[in-house]
């Protein structure tokens, strides 16, 4: 029998498999799996109580719900969450980003082409421009969007009003919006990593979505990798069901999905190579730290934003680092997890006492 070809396994090249972030064949499983209502979406309880009462309320009084900020690692459900707003709401939803916002006409555009009670979501809303942000204030707050005519000491300023909308923003990095454009939110919800029981929850639904056959042993383990990440557990479920399909005979049992993650080189934690990484950096080249973000990304090779944004959010929250004022500290549970042993009298002798 010929041998059993090796499978295409997702994510492309380069890309990280356990990354919240989006990679280039994210979109289509992430359509097909996102959950359509409230009902379907599992977990972050508060914020999706929150939600429904504002939501009852705006549709009670007949009016726009107030702008609302969602926040958090990639991955975590706040594209979704502005969907599933809309279609609660009953109103039109039309999606953008920061970076693809450009020039302050871009917005203008998007903007006048709104229809009363539309909701405009925007992706990575930090990476917005400031003279784009500057068109937004005035759009928020008064519904009014000023334009310039002419230039130097003939302009003159001309004033739109606009239809009322939503504005969802959603970010990674809140710390990086300005101070004027948060306050303009009515409401900003902070969304975490999920428990491994909800992950193993939205692993159920995908796995029958996908008509993927799975033990319950199977999924918990992929849940356990998946690292409290909606988008990783799917990501994961998809390569291991390649796994199962090629290399065993097509079910994901817990002995499948161990062989398959481990040759994903994925840790019982859900660490990969870079996670491994930036902590054996930290460990090896500097004692266990502190190390500045600049000096640890150039060793690592990486971006310092990726570092900040992709890797680090999920290490701080296993509490294998820490963000300190001179820099990156690896903590002894790091340490631990790694096998590794500190250097007596090193840098981190405190944490080992
Ligand atoms: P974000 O915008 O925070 O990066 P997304 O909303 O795009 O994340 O979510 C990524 C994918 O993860 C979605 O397509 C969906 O399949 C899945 N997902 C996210 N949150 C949930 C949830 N709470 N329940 C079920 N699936 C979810």
């Amino acid at each position: 029998m010929p041998d059993k070809k090796e499978p295409a396994l997702s994510p492309s090249k380069g890309e990280r498999l356990v990354s919240g972030a989006v990679g280039s064949e994210d979109a289509q499983l992430d359509t097909s799996l996102r959950p359509k209502s409230f009902a379907d979406f599992v977990g972050q309880d508060k914020i999706k109580e929150s939600l429904r009462i504002s939501i009852t309320a705006a549709k009670g009084r007949g009016e726009t719900l107030d702008h609302l900020m969602l926040y958090g690692p990639p991955g975590l459900g706040k594209t979704t969450m502005a969907y599933i707003i809309a279609s609660e709401m009953g109103v039109n939803i039309k999606v953008t980003s920061g970076p693809a916002v450009e020039r302050p006409g871009d917005l203008a555009a998007i903007l006048t082409n709104l229809r009363q009670d539309d909701i405009l979501f925007i992706d990575e809303i930090h990476r917005l421009g400031k003279t784009v942000e500057e068109v937004l204030y005035p759009a928020m707050e008064e519904f009014a969007l000023d334009i310039v005519i002419g230039k130097g000491a003939g302009a003159r300023s001309l004033r739109l009003s606009l239809p009322r909308f939503t504005l969802i923003g959603a970010t990674t990095r809140f710390a990086l919006l300005s101070p004027p454009l948060r306050d303009r939110f009515g409401a900003v919800y902070r969304l975490d990593y999920y428990p491994k029981e909800a992950i193993g929850s939205i692993l159920k639904r995908s796995a029958r979505i996908m008509k993927v056959k799975a033990d319950p042993e199977g999924l918990d383990e992929i849940a356990r990798r998946a690292r409290g990440t909606p988008r990783v557990a799917n990501r994961l479920l998809k390569s291991v069901r390649d796994y199962a399909q090629v290399k065993a005979s097509g079910v994901i049992t817990h002995a499948v999905a161990m062989k398959a993650i481990s040759w994903l080189e994925v840790d019982a934690l859900g660490l990969d190579e870079v996670d491994h990484k930036v902590l054996n950096t930290i460990i090896g080249k500097f004692d266990g730290g502190p190390v500045g973000l600049d000096t640890l990304a150039a060793s690592v090779g990486e971006d310092p934003d990726t570092i900040m944004e992709v890797y680090e959010p999920y290490l701080l929250q296993l509490g294998f680092l820490d963000r300190t004022p001179r820099g990156r500290l690896a903590t002894r549970l790091a340490f631990e997890h790694l096998g590794l042993k500190r250097k007596k009298g090193g840098p981190q002798a405190e944490l080992f006492q």
